[in-house]
């Protein structure tokens, strides 16, 4: 046994420092991006952030939702062959839809398959798995690596630089960051294992801008500023499932309850999710995700809006012209820290 003693954060323990700026106007600053992917050598330009790929977010309405203020969907992995061959074939916006997928045989030959249907319309592959640390995971990488050199591949999870580095080396252009920091997660109370997310950030983005790849900072973002703080802290993307649960696009039933509107949303390793597509929870693991009931609130542009707007306001508080820039000019003040050191733990 070992004790690191390194601080490690969280969101919650840290607010941005306020830089002096040029800047008059949130409307002078530029959010979006472009990246030439280190492997597939393909060129991304949008606003980089990705609805999860969960079956209430990562849907097709939400996807089109999305497309109109350039940002991007990782597509849920319950679609059927037909529905995802006619998604992609009819794609006409410069959407960007990620294909998902896990690392079973059955999920491989269902992606060669929809594949070889949909051609270069499929050009964002992700593949997802809780635990990215597993022999089994990084030799799906190379398979797949090698059967579809030029795909933009994002995969993960995993929240060590190390680890960063090696999926990398293997073939992937984006290393998806986070375990255990999702708002309907359970995996930190039910295994005890997880990682405080801006540090996985932190050390993740270091690791990986130091081999020309990149990161997406997935789970644990409640408001825009913690967007502000992923991006300054050096995510490329952010991955989103709970602020964008709760609308219409979602795809799931409104229900009332004392007079208010709700919309439910379920990890995908809830017993929920597992007693819709896997016919339960099998008897030697335990469910490592929640089912709550949200507010129901719309269509998902209200939201968006906020987002982007919280996201461009960060940037003018620290003078940073356009997203890229927002890192080099974050210094992050700690916070909740101090607060325990003089009232005990809040
Ligand atoms: P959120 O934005 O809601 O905080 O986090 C979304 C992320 O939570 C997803 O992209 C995924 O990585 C993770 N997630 C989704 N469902 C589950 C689950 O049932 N268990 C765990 N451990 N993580 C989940």
């Amino acid at each position: 046994m070992r004790i690191e003693q390194d601080i490690k954060l969280d969101f919650k323990d840290v607010l941005i420092r306020p830089k002096r700026s040029t800047l008059t106007s949130r409307s002078e600053v530029d959010i979006s991006r472009d990246f030439v992917f280190l492997h597939s050598q393909r060129k991304y330009r949008g606003i980089p952030i990705i609805a999860a790929n969960m079956d209430t977010t990562g849907t097709f309405d939400m996807a089109r939702a999305l497309a109109g203020h350039q940002l991007s969907v990782a597509l849920h992995k319950y679609y059927s062959e037909d529905e995802l061959l006619d998604y992609f074939s009819g794609l006409t916006t410069p959407a960007v839809s990620f294909y998902s997928m896990g690392i079973t045989a059955p999920d491989y030959e269902k992606f060669q398959r929809v594949k070889e249907g949909a051609g270069a319309a499929i050009e964002y592959v992700c593949v997802d798995v809780a635990n990215g640390y597993t022999k089994a995971f990084v030799g799906f990488i190379h398979k797949l690596r090698t059967a579809y050199p030029d795909i933009t591949l994002m995969a993960g999870n995993v929240v060590t630089g190390e680890m960063t580095e090696e999926l990398i080396l293997d073939g992937v252009d984006i290393v998806k960051v986070g375990i255990g920091p999702g708002s309907v997660c359970t995996t930190r109370r039910m295994s005890g294992v997880g990682y405080p997310q801006l540090s996985a950030i932190i050390e993740c983005a270091d690791a990986a801008h130091g081999l020309h790849g990149l990161i997406c900072a997935d789970g644990g973002c409640t408001s825009p500023g913690d967007l502000a703080k992923a991006f300054g802290a050096g995510a490329d993307f952010v991955m989103l499932g709970g602020m964008l649960a709760g609308h219409d696009e979602c795809g799931s039933e409104v229900v009332e309850q004392n007079g208010v509107l709700k919309m439910r949303f379920y990890g995908m390793s809830s017993r929920e999710a597992m007693e819709k597509y896997a016919g339960g929870v099998a008897e030697y693991r335990a469910a490592e995700g929640k089912d709550i009931l949200l507010d129901y609130r719309g269509p998902v542009e209200n939201t968006v809006q906020e987002i982007l707007g919280g996201v461009r306001s960060a940037c003018t508080y620290v003078g940073a012209r356009k997203l890229k820039e927002l890192s080099k000019r974050t210094t992050f003040i700690r916070v909740t820290q101090q607060l325990n050191e003089i009232f005990g733990p809040q």
